[in-house]
């Protein structure tokens, strides 16, 4: 018996009604989270997106048919209550936002039944995320979920405020179109009207915001869905949502300074956290130097130290060995671990050899200074002694030491740094550190392929006083590109990109890419370059993971309303699927035998 609403109007959100409606008559609708029939009074907790309300239901206020109905009521049945605001008759109930007050029901109808549902809708839900998934519909109506949800909703309000009034225009670029220079792999759409061709759908829309500015649009933005078939990684979309923008008439600076304004704004507004201004910089050859890792979690020290040169001449093979190969030697100091049981040592020096380590040393301090260590005799004392000065070294330290190639290392220590703070709990998520790394290296050199490729992509601007390396020494110039990290996770990242024909076609050179690879790739860019192109730069967010951590979230998925799951696959739809064979023959298309399952 489902009823309609006709006549009735909701005039309140359960948690729109306070203390201040007592004595008035209000309207409201939701769900069923929980009822319980007393004997001749029914409590009801009412549920809608805004929280929780108590309804109380007796005959002699909502008469004989409406009791009926209260009797009938069981989790998640929709309806629609009208009833007086009172004070709470029982005890205020701390924990909700209308503890104090509840509604004394003089009319109900059940506007709609529901089955039992699979799991509990409840906070922190202990129910298994692959059964969440297949019914997101009912996982959605979490509070924790719908929280998520209206966050984000929020923070891409704020975005769009925020930049419009900064004299950024939002403008769509296309879905269906020819592949990005992201370096993913592309998401290929069968196009039905030219039989064998595909559009890809984008990467991102770096290429169409950098012809919106040769285009005099100055200031663009766009909250814009991006596609990458990137292998399978537990927390990765294949697709996934950007804040982007482009800006024309501008360098680094002025990227970084609406953007600060941007995050200070979103986090103030949405989450009160304040950002202090100006956010802390640091170039990519710092951060990796003290830190290991282009996306350094400041949220806790125990920063890398280089060694190579006291360890230089020692008598310990592992460390000479590294140096004679051209490596480096760096320790971090895990303060206060000294005591540290084997097995958990043994723990970490296996994390260490999942990130490349071919092992790692480590050395405690005792409390009376002596030194506990499996290297220690193949080194003097004086040695060891100037090893735990590098690092800070007190009694009751412990210290850990990698030696290999410096990527290696940095890999190895930049990992481990975090692995012990995990271990130790040192990841307060309601601490937020920001930090702008730049100057990131031009080209990254790929061994598989044995040439540079991009690190950014192929318009990022050379830093100008690097430019007479790009022929001598490629690896070594730097680049106009920046990264903005929070609590070691880069939420986003751009650059200043080339304007300058001479620059391209030398970057091209470099790739490795011929005239005509660029042109076919990119032609359409380089020719609109050729009528006048002003000077412009830009950044992306990655809005998933920007909002997971003001969820302070662990995963994606619980800031995406429908998201898939690590195999690409949707558990609600059970999308990716199989298609008609007559789809496939008006796409031209044949599934090979091996592939169809
Ligand atoms: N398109 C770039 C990316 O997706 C961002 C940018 O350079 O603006 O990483």
């Amino acid at each position: 018996m489902a009823e309609s609403m006709k006549g009735l109007r909701r005039t309140h959100r359960c948690t729109e009604v306070s203390n201040k409606n007592i004595g008035e008559t209000v309207t409201v609708m939701g769900w069923v989270q929980k009822s319980r029939n007393k004997g001749g009074i029914i409590f009801v907790d009412l549920r809608d997106r805004s929280g929780l309300l108590q309804i109380i239901f007796e005959e002699g206020d909502v008469g004989g048919e409406g009791f009926a109905k209260a009797e009938h009521l069981r989790s998640e049945f929709v309806i629609a209550v009208v009833g007086r605001v009172e004070a709470r008759s029982g005890a205020v109930n701390e924990n909700l936002i209308t503890g104090d007050i509840e509604v004394r029901a003089t009319g109900i109808r059940i506007l709609s039944e529901a089955e039992v549902p699979p799991f509990p809708i409840e906070e922190d839900s202990k129910t298994k995320e692959e059964l969440r998934l297949k019914y997101r519909f009912l996982d959605l109506r979490r509070p924790d979920l719908q929280r998520n949800i209206m966050l984000r909703s929020k923070v891409a309000n704020l975005t769009r405020q925020f930049l419009t009034e900064e004299g950024f225009l939002e403008i769509e670029t296309p879905m269906l179109t020819k592949s990005t220079p992201e370096g993913a792999r592309d998401y290929l759409v069968p196009s039905r009207i030219h039989p064998g061709s595909f559009y890809a759908l984008p990467q991102s829309p770096q290429l169409f915001k950098q012809l919106l500015m040769c285009s005099g649009y100055d200031r663009y933005f766009q909250i814009a869905k991006c596609f990458r078939d990137e292998d399978l990684r537990a927390d990765r979309q294949p697709e996934f949502t950007q804040i982007d923008m482009e800006l024309s008439f501008v360098d680094v600076d002025d990227v970084i300074d609406v953007n600060e304004r941007l995050l200070k704004k979103m986090f103030k507004e949405s989450i009160g956290v304040d950002i202090e201004l100006p956010i802390q910089r640091m170039t990519w050859a710092e951060a990796m130097d003290r830190f290991g890792s282009d996306k350094p979690d400041l949220r806790f020290g125990m920063e890398l130290r280089n060694v190579s040169d006291i360890v230089k001449n020692c008598g310990f093979g592992v460390f000479t060995g590294a140096l004679e190969k051209g490596g480096s030697v760096r320790g971090i100091n895990a303060n206060g671990q000294a005591g540290m049981p084997r097995k958990k040592i043994d723990a970490l020096v296996a994390y260490a050899k999942d990130f490349g380590a071919k092992g790692l040393a480590y050395l405690s301090i005792n409390e009376d200074g002596s030194y506990k260590s499996s290297f220690a005799k193949f080194m003097t004392e004086e040695e060891l002694s100037a090893l735990v000065k590098a690092l800070d070294g007190k009694p009751g330290d412990l210290l850990f030491f990698a030696a290999d190639e410096d990527e290696v290392v940095f890999t190895v220590l930049g990992n481990l740094r975090l692995e012990i703070a995990r271990n130790l709990g040192l990841l307060n998520k309601e601490d937020y550190k920001f930090l702008w790394v730049t100057e990131f290296p031009l080209l990254e050199y790929s061994k598989e392929e044995g040439r540079y490729k991009a690190m950014h992509h192929p318009f990022t601007m050379p830093m100008e006083e690097d430019l007479d390396m790009i022929d001598t020494q490629p690896g070594k110039v730097r680049a106009k590109a920046y990264d903005i990290v929070l609590n070691g996770t880069e939420i986003g990242g751009g650059s200043v990109r080339i304007h300058q024909t001479d620059i391209q076609e030398k970057m091209f050179e470099v790739l490795g890419f011929t005239k005509e690879d660029a042109h076919e790739r990119f032609g359409f860019l380089l020719d609109a370059f050729e009528y006048g192109v002003p000077p412009h730069a830009g950044l992306a967010y990655g809005l998933d993971r920007l909002i997971m951590l003001m969820a302070k979230e662990d995963s994606i998925r619980d800031v995406i309303a429908f998201p898939k799951v690590k195999d690409a696959s949707c558990l609600l739809t059970d999308a990716p699927n199989i298609v008609d064979e007559k789809q496939l023959k008006e796409l031209g298309i044949e599934i090979m035998p091996e592939a169809d399952k």
